[in-house]
């Protein structure tokens, strides 16, 4: 953003020792709580994060700007589901699908798979997924899986006529490269569907509820402006 150089004030300052806290308070599970404090120590680098918010596009992001990998997932998905049902995923289909013939259509971050699954036989459902338990699950609903982009991307690979990211973007540091790969996969006038939580929201939240958008989970906080800076 800012052609990489976001200039900006921090929002948040927050421990290895809170994050951690965050998503599993010591009293809950003392052994995942410890887990998780050696693994977002190594994501980090270093004892502490900040949330810096651009004084200029209104991007937010954590720094050390490094989203969570497998194993912080992992340790997170012991103790957390996908969501059934997105209240975005009906404005995907009323605006978007229904307004289509069919096609190819690649989902990134596609969880239980429970949208794909309800697009019905005029579309031919990919996804990307990374962890290899939600790969299995979404094959056998009849889903093609890839499990990387890069697989997506590789030369011969298929065009899809629409790619979908429901709240995946604000996790990954290499935001810009994976929206450079998904205009590669796309064919001519194809579409992206892209939800992300709104910066302003989690900020408002905070000062309503108290509850911290925690990195590395959240690591990017978008704003109309600055996703379509990224776009
Ligand atoms: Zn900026």
């Amino acid at each position: 953003m800012c052609n990489g150089v976001c200039p900006g004030t921090a929002l948040y300052a927050y421990t290895v020792q809170q994050a951690a806290a965050h998503f599993c308070p010591i009293s809950r599970d003392r052994d995942r709580h410890q887990r998780l404090r050696d693994c977002i120590h190594r994501l980090w680098g270093k004892d502490s994060c900040v949330v810096i918010r651009c004084s200029a596009c209104g991007f937010g992001f954590g720094h050390p700007f490094v989203g969570g990998d497998e194993e912080f997932y992992s340790i997170l998905h012991e103790q957390s589901e996908y969501p059934g049902w997105r209240w975005e995923y009906d404005v995907a289909l009323l605006h978007v699908f229904n307004a289509l013939p069919g096609g190819r259509v690649l989902e990134i971050g596609a969880g239980a798979g429970n949208f794909l699954t309800a697009l019905g036989p005029r579309w031919e459902p990919y996804a990307v997924e990374a962890s290899e338990a939600t790969r299995r699950s979404l094959q056998a609903a009849g889903i093609s899986v890839l499990e990387s982009l890069e697989e997506a991307s590789a030369g011969k690979a298929e065009l899809f006529d629409v790619v979908v990211m429901f709240q995946v973007l604000e996790h990954i540091a290499s935001f810009d490269v994976v929206l450079s790969q998904c205009r590669n996969r796309l064919r001519a006038q194809g579409k992206i569907v892209i939800s992300v939580p709104d910066c302003d929201a989690m900020i408002r939240q905070k000062v309503l509820t108290g509850a911290d958008d925690m990195p590395p989970n959240h690591i990017n906080k978008w704003t109309p402006g600055s996703l379509t800076i990224a776009l």
